[in-house]
This record gives C-alpha cells, structure tokens and sequence, in this order.
C-alpha cells in the first residue's frame, strides 16, 4: 500500500498484545495474525491491509463499519480503532483530531460535559515535541468549539482522544474497542474438536481457537439411527465457527458398527463410556492425518455421569494424544452465556439426536473403571472398528456462511 502524504480516513489499527512479540516468535505471530486477518477480510472489496510496527493498519474504502465489526472476531488482535492516518506534523494532527472529536460527539447525548483528554504515544521519539507537549497542542486546538461539552480529566477520561505517532505516519482516533483477544489462530498448532450437536462442543472448539489452535471438527454419525439432518446440523455449526478461523475441514465418523458391537458385547452400564472410547481412538488417527497435536472436547466435570473423575480418566486414557478440554470447569450457565456470544447457540438448540443416546444404558456406570473398560473392550476388534471407521471417513471443507 501506497501512504499518501495526505489524510486517510476510513482506518482501523488493530493493535496486538506484546507478550509474543520477543524474538522468533515475533515474526511467525505477525504473518499468521496477517494471513488471517486477510482471509477474514476477503469478502470486503476495497480493503488493504498493512503491517506497521507492532499494530495492523487496515485501510477500508468501503463499508469500514463492517471491516471493523469483522476484525472483532479475528484473534490475536488485542483492540483496535477506527482511525485517521496523516502526516507526523502536529498542525495535521490537530485537524485531524479535531474532525474525530467532532464525529464522536455526533454519536454521543448532549447531556453534561464529558470526562475529556487527548492521548499521545510516540514511537518515533525524534518527534520535535514532548508527548505531553503535543498533548496540550492538540487539546487547545480541539476543546474550544466543544468547551461546554468537554471537561479535562486526565484520570477519568470517559472519551480518549488517542495519538500515536510513528516514524512516518501518525495516527488520531476517538474510539478503542476490545478485540478478541487470544493468539492468531494457527500459531500454536492444530487440533481435532470432537463435535457433536450439542451447546458445549462448539465452545470449546472456539476456546481452543482463541489460544491459537486451528481446528478440525469430527463428528460420529449412527445412520440409520440418526438421520442425514443432523449431519447438516453439524455443517450449520461449524459454519458458524468458521467467522473465527480461515479454514474448516469437517470429518463425519460412521459410529453404527462401533456401538451395536459395544451393545452386543458389553456390559450395558459402560455403554457411554465405550463409546467415547473409541471416539477417543478414531479422532486420535483423524489427529495423525491432521498433523494435530491435541484433541478437544465438550466435557465438563460433573456436568453427566460419563463426566465424572473417574469415567473422564477412562476416556482419556484411550487417548492416543493429550485431550484437552476447555470447558472442565465451567457450569452449564457459563457455556450457554458463551455460546450466545459466539453464534452457536441458536444451532445448538436445534432439536437433533446424537448418536450416544442410541442404546442409551438406563443406568450408566458413574465412576467406571479402567479394568472393566478393558475387559469389555477384550469381547471387541478394537483395531477392525477402529480401522472401518476411518475407511468410511466423509470429509466436507465448510465455507464461512
Ligand atoms: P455437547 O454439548 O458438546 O454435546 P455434552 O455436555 O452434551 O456436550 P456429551 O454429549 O456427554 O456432553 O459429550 C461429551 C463430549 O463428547 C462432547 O462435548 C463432544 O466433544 C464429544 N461427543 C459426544 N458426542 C459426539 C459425537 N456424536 N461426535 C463427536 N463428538 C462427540
Ligand atoms: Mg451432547
């Protein structure tokens, strides 16, 4: 991109946090944090983005409303603002500043003065004045014709004026809103979600996509028991997960073999727990085609009989890699809350059956253990299941809706 020497309207910084900007990570952050701000922006025409120092400068010709409600979304980003971009020369600031605080008192009810100061961050410390020199440059040139408007308030500010210059550019904004915080998805791995229909898987997915994970989703399928719509059930939620990371690749298991085998075989009390043993098992190999390091789930300690100490430690020691679990500590209301917030949850209620409550045991095994597991599991081909189950894989890349 091109920087004019005039005014640019219609940017948004985001900004990132500085913790993994140390060394060789810095720049590994700061591509995948790029990429993924590019895919999420494709759909925009008109848009061009920038890397500027520590920040992202996204230029916006068009609909910069939506490019900025987009970047909200994207992880990595600490907070951004709607800004302008002028030349580092405090005159051009001050206009500049002087038209922001006109468009945020626009938006804002004439109803008593408001808690005021202007912000200054310098980079470029060649900069001919103080930051706090510029800070009272800007604010005598700004407040006049908003003086009834307007009180200083240097501690309490309810409305910032913020400055920030750099070597080349400077930037002046009204507005700094919260990003989704996190780390770019993809710096820190891949990992396969064990999806069903339910409110706590996609959460969890979202969980792990926040701390850096791009995710695959693996959901088990008992046809005829369970109908072809929940299949698009489950296309719907990754779809709605699919604002929060560039790619989605959707694998369905068929699970009929695996539990008419477990129900032919074993115990009935260990019914649920089987089952999501060798779930454990066929995502592990899903894993290993993924190149995934992790497996995540929707459990949540307490939260059902197979989520009890003892039947989690069951399940995961079929495991063939660490299975993490975002959720573990949460109560119902919290996941519900989150996703709401996330776009889940509207899919999620849908009414659809999941394959566990096929042969669903009236009485589960509460705290199952590792030896009768075993011994059930000794009445089964465990690698044949397990092997069908991967030949019969149906894979679907799910586009962002
Ligand atoms: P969810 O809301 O995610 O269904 P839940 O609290 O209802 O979670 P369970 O239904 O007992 O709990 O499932 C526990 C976890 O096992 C799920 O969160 C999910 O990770 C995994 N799981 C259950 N059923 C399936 C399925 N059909 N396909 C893939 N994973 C599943
Ligand atoms: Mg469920």
């Amino acid at each position: 991109m091109t920087v004019s020497s005039g005014v640019e309207a219609d940017l948004i910084v985001a900004r990132y946090g500085e913790i993994w900007l140390k060394g060789k990570n810095r720049h590994e952050f700061e591509r995948k944090l790029l990429d993924n701000v590019r895919a999420a922006l494709r759909p925009f025409s008109g848009v061009e983005v920038r890397r500027d120092y520590g920040q992202l400068v996204v230029h916006a010709s068009r609909r910069p409303a939506a490019v900025a409600q987009r970047l909200e979304d994207v992880f990595g980003i600490a907070s951004l603002s709607p800004a302008r971009g002028v030349e580092p020369r405090a005159e051009a600031i001050a206009s500049a500043a002087a038209q922001a605080l006109d468009e945020a008192l626009a938006n804002r009810p004439d109803d008593g003065p408001i808690p005021f100061r202007v912000e200054v961050r310098r980079s470029d410390k060649t900069f001919p004045m103080t930051s706090m020199e510029l800070e009272i440059f800007v604010a005598e040139r700004v407040m006049p014709p908003h003086a009834s408007r307007l009180k200083v308030d240097l501690t309490r500010p309810e409305l910032t004026l913020g400055v920030n210059v750099r070597l080349d550019r400077a930037y002046v904004f009204a507005e700094r809103r919260p990003g989704a915080g996190g780390l770019p998805v993809g710096t820190i791995g891949r990992a396969v979600c064990l999806l069903s229909g339910g409110i706590d898987s996609p959460v969890a997915a979202w969980m792990a996509m926040k701390r850096g994970c791009s995710v695959a989703f693996l959901s088990f399928h008992s046809y005829p028991y369970i109908g072809e719509s929940s299949k698009r059930k489950l296309t719907n939620l990754v779809r709605a997960l699919a604002r929060y990371q560039p790619r989605n690749r959707l694998y369905f298991a068929p699970f009929t073999a695996v539990q008419e085998a477990i129900r032919d075989t074993a115990p009935e009390p260990y019914r649920t727990v089987l089952y999501r043993r060798m779930m454990q098992r066929i995502a592990t190999r899903v894993a290993r085609r993924e190149k995934a390091g992790v497996l995540v789930t929707g459990e949540s300690l307490g939260q059902v009989a197979s989520q009890t100490m003892e039947n989690l430690t069951c399940i995961g020691a079929a495991s063939g890699l660490p299975v993490l679990r975002p959720l573990i500590c949460f109560d119902k209301t919290e996941t519900i809350e989150r996703a709401r917030a996330i776009g889940t949850y509207d899919v999620s209620i849908q009414p659809e059956p999941d394959c566990c409550t096929v042969f669903q045991p009236a009485r589960p095994v509460i705290r199952g253990s590792l030896e009768r597991c075993e011994e059930a599991e000794a009445r089964l081909d465990v690698e044949a299941l397990v092997e069908d189950a991967v030949a019969g894989l149906e894979v679907v890349d799910v586009e962002a809706g």
